[in-house]
C-alpha cells in the first residue's frame, strides 16, 4: 500500500466489512496479539470453520452439506452464483453439475481456469427442489459473502444471474439490463453475465454470444487488476 488516500479509503472499508462480518456472526472479541487477520487462506478457512453446522436459515434442514466455495483464496477474480444444485450438495463444491461444467467451459473460453479465480454462491445451502433462494436466506447468508469478499478482496467479481447480480449491486434491474455493464462495488468492479443454467435451458447463439462478450470483458478488467497489482508489488 502506497497510502494515497483512496487506497486508504479502500483498505478502511475493507476493515469495516470484516468487523461488521464478525459482528453479524455474534463475535464480539478480536484478539489483538499475533496475527489477527491472516492472510486470505486462513481468514476464509475461519469463516469455512464459522458456517460449520451453520442453522441460521431453513435451508439448513434439506442440506447434505454446505457448499462454502472453492479455487485459488488470492484469487483477483471471484465468480458468484446463486446457490448449491443436487450435485453440488453432494458433493460440497460449488458448480460441479451440468451449469458447472458449463461455467468451466465459459472460464476456458477466455483462457482462465477454475484454479485460478474463486467460485462460491450467494447462499451456501441447497434451495429444495432447485428453487429460488428467499431473502430472509439471502440475508442469512449474507455475513458469509461479506466475509469472502473481504478475505479475498477481488478486483473483479463476475456476478452469475439475476440473484447473484442484484443482491450484490443492492438493485430490482434485470440481468438482461446489468450484464455486460462494468459496476463498483467498494474497490471491485462487478460485471454481471447470464447464468450457465439459463443458457442451459434457453440454447441458441443469442444468448451466448452476449455471454462471450461479457466473459471478454471480465479478461480484459482482470488483466488490468493483475497488472495493476503487479506494478504495486
Ligand atoms: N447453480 C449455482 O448457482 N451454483 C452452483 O453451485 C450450481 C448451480
Amino acid at each position: 500500500m502506497t497510502g494515497e488516500p483512496a487506497e486508504l479509503a479502500d483498505a478502511a472499508r475493507a476493515l469495516a466489512e470484516h468487523l461488521r462480518f464478525h459482528q453479524a456472526l455474534g463475535i464480539r472479541e478480536l484478539p489483538l496479539q499475533g496475527e489477527p487477520l491472516g492472510g486470505p487462506g486462513a481468514a476464509l478457512g475461519r469463516l469455512e470453520a464459522a458456517s460449520d453446522g451453520c442453522t441460521r436459515c431453513k435451508l439448513s434442514q434439506g442440506r447434505n452439506t454446505i457448499v462454502f466455495g472453492s479455487g485459488s483464496p488470492d484469487a483477483r477474480l471471484m465468480v458468484i452464483g446463486e446457490g448449491p444444485g443436487e450435485e453440488e450438495d453432494r458433493q460440497g463444491k460449488p458448480f460441479v453439475g451440468r451449469a458447472g461444467q458449463l461455467l468451466t467451459k465459459m472460464l476456458e473460453s477466455v483462457g482462465l481456469t477454475r484454479e485460478e479465480v474463486y467460485i462460491c454462491n450467494i447462499v451456501k445451502c441447497r434451495p429444495p427442489g432447485n428453487r429460488n433462494p428467499e431473502p430472509e436466506e439471502i440475508a442469512a447468508c449474507a455475513p458469509f459473502l461479506a466475509g469472502q469478499l473481504a478475505a479475498i478482496q477481488p478486483g473483479v467479481i463476475c456476478a452469475l444471474g439475476t440473484f447473484a447480480a442484484q443482491h450484490l449491486l443492492r438493485t430490482r434491474e434485470p440481468i438482461s439490463r446489468l450484464r455486460g455493464q462494468m459496476h463498483r462495488l467498494g474497490a471491485a468492479i462487478v460485471i454481471p453475465t447470464f447464468h450457465p443454467a439459463f443458457l442451459l435451458r434457453n440454447p441458441g447463439p443469442s444468448y451466448r454470444r452476449q455471454a462471450y462478450d461479457d466473459l471478454k470483458l471480465i479478461r480484459r478488467e482482470y488483466d488490468r487488476v493483475r497488472g495493476r497489482a503487479s506494478a504495486d508489488a
